[in-house]
């Protein structure tokens, strides 16, 4: 894989790109490239053999000029500071696109969850969670799951929380298992808006979905719901992938067997009947639907000209550059990005927060309705606005996200 930018370089030139075309006054611009405030936690841990392990983590609050501060938290061995500011900036425009009143904001610890056991996880959250909890809460910054952590994650740090408060507080973090205050939902609700965005974008290039190829790389929870849903829908799935390696089969695959064997082998890697392949062929796959559903910086320069996809639907946050962003829109590619395609995850986790704070529960049914009711929404604002100004999703789903947070800053004011 080339790193031919960092995901916050990536960032910065995409918020740029949308000031210029947004004519944004220079200050508001100075404002928005930098998170309000980035905490840096040293997470102390007693490991199972009876050492201490130390580990580096982070908190960047972006803007919250349109609500709380909300987004995940991630543990990978590879996360810095400045991943984690781009991510955090990218949520506060995706909550802008999807019109939700939330800042952005992410989280990371740099570890390899892979190499833990469930019990130093446990440790490891709860420290973290109360390293950060003068910062989070559910009117300050509300967590959600990422790449390696889930929903028990997410369980552990409301216990953690609420423990501090002395009372339950299951509104200060979403994505939570449904038996403490979770969504009907919540769980499959990134890939759903990742079909939902697919399906849209289908219709408008006249692509027939019945039979249409789709290729995921990552087989986490957005990729590996995002397969399982629209294999349902009667979408072909021709290739999968994690981080040990690709499959491919021209036949099709059934993602809940994939996942089975998965879940046995720890890969999708060596699943029956088909090639192996690399993360780097997945993307360059012929297809119709390609979902990147695992990093940042995976169409770059190096391979932008080998996508054969017609549509590029973003699960993942980042896995695109500008770079190519410019040869995929060129090339008469629809990419369906980021802010917009895997939206639906915070939008859920936005109905679990009402649900929480009112003490209501919905149903699959109601959650699933609004969701595809924003979700198509925000399609259409940023179709229609991509029309209007003659360009690619991206640069109008960011003129957007960004004008809208602009908005809401220039109306609150600056204080003192
Ligand atoms: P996850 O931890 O459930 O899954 C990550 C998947 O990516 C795994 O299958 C892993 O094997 C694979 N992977 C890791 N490194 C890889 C590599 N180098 N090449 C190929 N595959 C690799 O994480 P997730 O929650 O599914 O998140 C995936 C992406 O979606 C991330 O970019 C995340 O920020 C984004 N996202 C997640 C949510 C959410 O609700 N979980 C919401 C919006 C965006």
């Amino acid at each position: 894989m080339t790193k031919e930018q960092t995901a916050l370089d990536v960032a910065c030139e995409q918020l740029c790109i949308a000031a210029e075309k947004l004519g944004l006054e220079p200050e508001i611009h100075e404002m928005l490239k930098y998170p309000k405030r980035s905490l840096i936690v040293s997470i102390t841990v007693k490991m199972d053999d009876g050492g201490l392990g130390v580990f580096s983590g982070c908190r960047v609050q972006h803007w919250d000029a349109r609500g709380p501060f909300k987004g995940g938290i991630r543990y990978h061995p590879n996360v810095t500071l400045s991943e984690v500011t781009a991510l955090a900036m990218w949520m506060t425009w995706k909550c802008a696109v999807v019109d939700i009143p939330y800042g952005g904001a992410k989280g990371g610890v740099c570890c390899n969850p892979k190499k833990m056991s469930k019990g130093e996880l446990e440790r490891l959250t709860r420290r973290y969670t109360s390293l950060l909890l003068d910062f989070i809460g559910p009117y300050r910054d509300v967590p959600a799951p990422d790449v390696y952590t889930d929903a028990q994650t997410m369980a552990w740090i409301m216990d953690t929380y609420s423990q501090f408060k002395g009372y339950s507080v299951p509104e200060c973090v979403t994505g939570k298992p449904i038996s403490i205050g979770g969504s009907e939902g919540r769980e499959e609700a990134t890939s759903l808006g990742v079909v939902i965005c697919a399906r849209e974008a289908a219709k408008r290039i006249g692509l027939k979905l019945k039979g249409a190829t789709l290729a995921v790389q990552g087989f986490g929870n957005v990729g590996w719901n995002a397969a399982k849903m629209a294999h349902d829908m009667g979408w072909k799935i021709v290739a999968v992938s994690d981080s040990v390696g690709g499959i491919y089969n021209p036949k099709g695959l059934d993602p809940r067997k994939v996942y089975e064997h998965k879940s046995k082998t720890g890969s999708v890697v060596n699943y029956k009947g088909c090639k192996k392949i690399t993360n780097e062929e997945l993307l360059e796959t012929k297809c119709d639907i390609l979902v990147p559903a695992a990093l940042e910086n995976q169409i770059t320069k190096a391979n932008a000209d080998r996508i054969k996809a017609k549509i590029v639907a973003e699960g993942a946050n980042g896995p695109t550059t500008p770079h190519a962003d410019k040869a995929l829109y060129e090339k008469g590619i629809t990419l369906v990005p980021d802010i917009l395609a895997n939206a639906g995850g915070v939008t859920a986790s936005y109905f679990e927060w009402v649900q929480n704070l009112t003490r209501e529960h919905w149903t699959l049914e109601e959650v699933n309705r609004k969701l595809e009711i924003k979700m198509v929404k925000a399609f259409n604002d940023v179709c229609n606005l991509a029309k209007k100004e003659n360009s690619d999703m991206r640069t109008a789903a960011l003129m957007l996200g960004v004008g809208r947070v602009a908005d809401a800053i220039r109306t609150l004011g600056l204080w003192p």
